[in-house]
């Protein structure tokens, strides 16, 4: 036994975060299903690091120092149970198997349950970055035990991006908590997505911009507030000219955006909770109307269109407006997001430190972001905070853009240019700022079909109004 951890699973993700613990100095016990990518992954970088390849899974674990350390990096869902089953009669007390792919956090609780029985440690690990990040450091969020972290952490905190000089890696909490964290990391991502897409869509109709200009204006932004991975590759995917038809890249590209789950589990899991995540969740739903063919089909030219052209006089002012808009709404959909956290770590005890979730995610991941300094420090300044719009920080800084935010979501009402996320978002903003809701109307109406009964304003107590006798006023 020479390895120092183990890699089973070696598609891309797996191979290049074996690669990733090889160049940090760590022998790497390999192993796939076939062994074919086993192999090539030696011939291909075999002069990289230390790995031991091996064929039979019972080869792989034995090749493992104690206590065993193995990534399991599969497709999700079953492979990854099949391979959980696969290892288990190797394995000893005290191992620890990290499950690195895209688990719904359902199923690291269950798996988590099922070894711990047995004396193993299951710590199931967010991984975010994409190809690139795992073989060059990824943000990391691994759950599970402590006891497992104090082994296993300082290796992954070693392969993972840095920021400052501070590692994109941290214990998150206990069972499905760094999967759920990764989750609403996607959503949150989703929701960023959404909002850039916005925004490109409000220069390009009201300035009549091509994409190389709205490019330059991602560029700059990007030296601002809202620097962030995101908001650099889209000025480098406006920029980008088909080299087939010598047009705008992004213009031959057709307009339907697909999703592989993580944005649904996580809309899902809002509503199972009661947290209004609503730019996640519009942010997922536009994604499904791009895609939903034969509703567009039937209304496209059919439905009435807004009938008054969008006539921007003072381009640079628009400008400054959908920036301003784009970061307040920006800041609604990730306080959603960490509002979720919080929420789901009260209900399966899971103590999420959000600071330290919003620091690994400034580097590695997809979401990286200059402003997730000022999310870290928030939570500083009040590890309870109940609402990330209420640090005094951003408040102030979503109130400079509140006018700018207005005149964007009614301009774009008027003109007809869907702004899903950016409407929601002020919605939201509106809505929680609220002295007073028209719930009280819903809640009256609740009593009167359903006798689900209604709290007063200038008393305590519940009550009950007889709608159909004397509507006189019963307690409860
Ligand atoms: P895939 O999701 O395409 O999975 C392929 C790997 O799974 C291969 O190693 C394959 O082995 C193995 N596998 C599939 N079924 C079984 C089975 N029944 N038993 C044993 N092994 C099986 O690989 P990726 O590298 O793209 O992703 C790995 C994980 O990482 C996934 O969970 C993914 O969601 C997650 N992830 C991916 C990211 C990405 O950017 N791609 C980013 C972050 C996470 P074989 O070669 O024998 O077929």
């Amino acid at each position: 036994a020479t390895a120092q951890i183990g890699v089973t699973g070696l598609a891309v993700m797996g191979r290049n975060l074996a690669r990733n613990f090889a160049r940090n100095g760590y022998t790497v016990a390999i192993h796939n299903r076939s062994y074919a990518k086993t192999q090539s992954l030696v011939e291909d970088h075999g002069d990289e690091g230390t790995f031991v390849p091996s064929e039979s899974v019972a080869d792989f674990v034995a090749s493992l120092e104690r206590p065993r350390k193995v990534v399991v990096m599969v497709k999700a869902g079953a492979a990854t149970d099949a391979v959980i089953d696969e290892l288990l009669p190797f394995l000893e007390d005290g191992d620890i198997v990290v499950d690195a792919g895209n688990a719904h956090f359902p199923d690291t609780i269950r798996r988590e349950n099922a070894l711990r029985a047995r004396g193993l440690h299951f710590v199931g690990s967010g991984v975010s970055g994409g190809e690139e990040g795992a073989l060059l450091g990824p943000s990391i969020m691994p759950g599970g035990t402590r006891e497992s972290y104090a082994s296993l952490g300082p290796i992954l905190e070693k392969i993972s991006a840095k920021v400052d000089g501070v590692p994109c890696c941290t214990y998150v909490g206990p069972d499905g908590a760094g999967h759920f964290v990764k989750m609403v990391h996607n959503g949150i991502e989703y929701a960023d997505m959404q909002l850039i897409a916005e925004a490109y869509d409000l220069l390009k109709q009201g300035l009549g911009a091509s994409a190389a200009q709205i490019g330059e204006i991602f560029a700059e932004w990007n030296t601002g507030d809202l620097e962030s991975f995101l908001i650099e590759i889209t000025a480098d995917v406006l920029a980008h000219v088909d080299p087939q038809t010598g047009a705008a890249f992004v213009d031959v590209v057709l307009d339907q955006a697909e999703q592989k789950g993580t944005g649904r589990w996580t809309v899902q899991n809002g509503l199972d909770l009661g947290v209004p995540i609503t730019g996640i969740a519009e942010a997922t739903f536009a994604r499904a109307l791009s895609g939903g063919s034969p509703q567009r089909e039937a209304a496209r030219g059919t439905l009435a269109a807004a009938t008054t052209p969008w006539d921007v006089t003072d381009r640079d002012a628009f400008v400054e407006d959908v920036r301003l808009a784009l970061f307040a709404s920006k800041v609604v959909a990730y306080s959603q997001g960490f509002d979720q956290i919080a929420a789901a770590s009260a209900e399966f005890g899971w103590d999420i430190d959000r600071g330290a979730m919003a620091r690994v995610w400034r580097g590695g991941c997809i979401i990286r972001a200059r402003f997730l300094n000022r999310i870290t420090e928030a939570y500083e300044r009040d590890q309870d905070l109940p609402l990330l719009l209420a640090d005094p920080y951003f408040t102030e800084a979503v109130a400079a853009g509140v006018e700018s935010w207005r005149r964007i979501v009614s301009g774009a009402a008027l003109h007809g240019v869907p702004t899903p996320a950016f409407s929601s978002s002020l919605a939201y903003y509106d809505g929680v700022r609220a002295d007073r809701l028209p719930a009280a109307l819903i809640q009256a109406q609740r009593d009167f079909f359903g006798a689900h009964t209604y709290r007063r304003t200038d008393r305590e107590g519940s009550f009950h109004t007889l709608w159909s006798g004397d509507r006189s006023e019963q307690p409860a």
